[in-house]
């Protein structure tokens, strides 16, 4: 999937919107994982009300973030963690190789870390000759592919069980099985071996509790308890915004998280780590290291609307909803982020001109809006974006120089604007429109289903292509209104 890129999110689409089985193994996920959510979400009686204090949560955490990280610092240093700062992926993926090194590592076992595959930490640690090996089933699976990650939630969820099985006899040289727990135990145990070999585990973190300096990470395989705690050394990558002021806060978080994300009603481990192991615990890592990760992040929280970007938790509902990732899948976005969060925070972190379509990768249908539990309004982030782009004049990111558009459509675009705002002129064009549209018609198949008009000449043709179009009407909307109200 290297040739995959955020600027060909077109292409990608088409392609797949041509892959049947891609379409037939998302449409079973998606729809699967909604029907999940909303049962879940039913079982809870105040669901609006935790989802309204989820986001001021947030809001209040982003608005004193500065506050916030520093109160996490001091805390989870107390506790024995040592905390790092990273600028941008360059420099963690520094930090984390100089630990690699000193520790004269051979072999880390990462768990599900979207932060890290934001960084690409894997190919920047076996760039020095460390073998880097991903322990959530869903990762491993799309590691041995040679593939990245088409869901944030679920990594494979784009494979049928039949593809993983000729993946696991191409590359483990098992026998032939499609046999779901045989699969699932052949991965077990090549990786229960790698977890005893490890020399540092490496994780994300879903929440960093402030007054306490803790970190918590959500999973359902057990894989995340053993890259955790059977290394001598744990890494940490944390992204800025997953600090969270109280423990009480998360009781929350928890409600909303795994209900949003696979439909639980909480995940099946819950880890809670505040520093590293005392005396009396035996086992567990003697070094604990959290890199705190901007890249980009503090862009994002300067200006009032993106910073609502940064209250995402994770959870992959708004994938789930969104008829765009539906239809096409995670790879398409060309970026770790894929689905309509992906849309916003992709531009964001590598700049609009790399990721310039990915805001246009949207019907604006608002069904993000409507399950992400932390009330985050994708489509206005959207909108925003798009304007962003359109004026090039808020361009935030001077990675990125301000996207032009066509000249062609500016102008398209004021005309429509003069057009629309003219309620006159607007009668007037309707008017010569409906006389000349007898030309445009001609030789096309017209008189479709209710005289619709099934294909226009270019431009045109890219609206006509996937939908037909009504006919301009002889007497306004106005007009008729006016007929209406005499008779
Ligand atoms: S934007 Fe909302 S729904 Fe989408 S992943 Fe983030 S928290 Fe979940």
């Amino acid at each position: 999937m290297d040739h995959l890129t955020s600027e060909t999110f077109d292409a990608n689409a088409r392609a797949a919107l041509n892959d049947a089985q891609l379409r037939g193994a998302l449409k079973n996920a998606t729809s699967l994982f909604g029907k999940r959510r909303l049962a879940a979400a039913h079982s809870v009686s105040n669901w609006e009300d935790l989802r309204s204090e989820a986001r001021r949560i947030k809001d209040e955490t982003l608005l004193h973030l500065d506050k916030y990280l520093e109160q996490f610092t001091v805390n989870a240093e107390e506790a024995g963690a040592q905390i790092h700062w990273a600028r941008d992926a360059a420099e963690a993926n520094a930090i984390v190789k100089e630990i690699a090194q000193h520790k004269q590592a051979r072999l880390v076992v990462k768990s599900k870390s979207m932060t890290t595959e934001e960084i690409h930490l894997n190919s920047a640690l076996e760039a020095v000759g460390v073998e880097a090996l991903e322990t959530d089933l869903g990762e491993y699976i799309i590691q041995l592919a040679g593939e990245t990650p088409s869901h944030i939630i679920a990594p494979a969820i784009h494979k049928t069980r039949f593809q993983i099985a000729d993946l696991f006899v191409e590359k483990l040289g098992i026998e032939p099985t499609d046999d779901v727990v045989m699969l699932t135990a052949t991965a077990r145990r090549v990786l229960r071996q790698k977890f005893a070999a490890a020399d540092i585990g490496i994780s994300g973190v879903n929440f960093g509790v402030a007054e306490a300096g803790t970190i918590l990470i959500l999973e359902n395989e057990g894989n995340i308890r053993l890259t955790t705690s059977l290394p001598k050394v744990h890494i940490a990558v944390m992204g800025i915004e997953k600090v969270i002021p109280r423990f009480a806060d998360l009781e929350v978080f928890l409600k909303l998280l795994p209900r949003s994300g696979t439909g639980q009603h909480l995940t099946s481990y819950q880890s809670l780590i505040t520093g590293t192991k005392r005396a009396a615990d035996g086992e567990g890592p003697d070094e604990l290291h959290i890199i705190l990760l901007d890249n980009g992040r503090s862009k994002m929280l300067a200006h009032p609307t993106t910073r609502q970007s940064l209250a995402c938790i994770r959870c992959g509902a708004c994938l789930n909803a969104c008829p765009v990732y539906q239809q096409i899948g995670g790879h398409a976005y060309g970026s770790v982020y894929p689905g309509p969060i992906g849309a916003v925070i992709t531009p964001q972190l590598i700049g609009l001109k790399k990721a310039s379509q990915l805001p246009y990768a949207s019907s604006l249908c608002g069904a993000c809006r409507e399950v992400c539990p932390v009330k985050i309004d994708i489509p206005e982030l959207l909108l925003h974006l798009r304007a962003e782009i359109t004026e090039g004049s808020e361009v935030r990111d001077e990675r990125s120089e301000p996207v032009k558009r066509k000249t062609g459509e500016r102008l398209a675009f004021k005309m429509w604007a003069a057009v629309m705002t003219r309620p006159r002129l607007y009668e007037f064009s309707a008017r010569v429109g409906h006389l000349l549209q007898g030309f445009i018609k001609r030789g096309n198949r017209i008189g479709k289903v209710g005289g619709l008009i099934g294909r226009l000449a270019p431009p045109l043709a890219a609206w006509t292509g996937t939908r037909d179009l009504r006919p301009i009407e002889a007497k306004s909307f106005r007009q008729q209104w006016r007929s209406a109200e005499r008779s």
